[in-house]
């Protein structure tokens, strides 16, 4: 059987991520009213997944991770050479393909959703209760009611395709589908 890493291992690799992502997201902000700083979100969607109680070191690295490659410079074979295939595997399954449109990308998150691996549906759902949570927590400048709507709608049906994954997270989704009145 392969060795199990120490309890320090797992804790600097964790660090690493934090401080690599927060290095490659370190000019970027939120579209909250607010501008919070961009690394609130992967740090917030990885705090989610601990709050869901996922033991899975590379699940939470790759929270850390999740939006490096979609939103910076980042590349997936950097992610790769620093960080394991492992991890790089499951930031590559949730990071949308930037040669599409948006309309399309979003319809292939709904398509790829069921067929995606159970770390990679893991990430999805703490990534779209963070957003959802965002939103309902106040409105992003510019955008109407019935973007925020259709934000909802479209992030229930992607997660339709991750359920049974994880009982905490997917019940805090539906508290904020009952609550917005979102057919689930
Ligand atoms: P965006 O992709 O522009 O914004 C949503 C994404 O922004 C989230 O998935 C999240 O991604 C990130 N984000 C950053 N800050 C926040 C925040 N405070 N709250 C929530 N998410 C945040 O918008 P859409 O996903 O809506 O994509 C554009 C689509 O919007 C178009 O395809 C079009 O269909 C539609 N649209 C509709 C309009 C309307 O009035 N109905 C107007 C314009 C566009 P991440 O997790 O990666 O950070
Ligand atoms: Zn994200």
């Amino acid at each position: 059987m392969a060795e199990q890493p120490s309890d320090s291992s797992i804790l600097s690799s964790i660090i690493r991520c934090v401080n690599f992502a927060a290095i490659k997201h370190k000019n970027q902000r939120r579209k909250d009213p607010e501008k919070t700083p961009y690394i609130n979100h992967p740090i917030g969607v990885a705090h989610i997944l601990i709050e869901g109680g996922v033991q899975d070191p590379a699940v939470i690295q790759a929270a850390l991770l999740h939006d490096t490659v979609e939103d910076t410079d980042t590349t997936n074979d950097e992610l790769k050479e620093v960080f394991g295939p492992k991890v790089a595997g499951i930031v590559a399954e949730v990071t949308d393909d930037k040669s599409l449109d948006k309309q399309e990308r979003k319809k292939l998150q709904i398509v790829h959703a069921a067929s995606s691996s159970p770390e990679a549906k893991l990430v999805k759902l703490a990534d779209k209760l963070y957003n959802l949570r965002d939103l309902d927590r106040i409105t992003p400048e510019g955008w109407s009611e019935e973007r925020v709507e259709e934000y909802f709608s479209w992030a229930a049906k992607v997660v339709a395709g991750c359920r049974g994954t994880n009982a905490y997270i997917e019940l805090e989704l539906d508290k904020l589908f009952k609550k917005r009145n979102v057919t689930i």
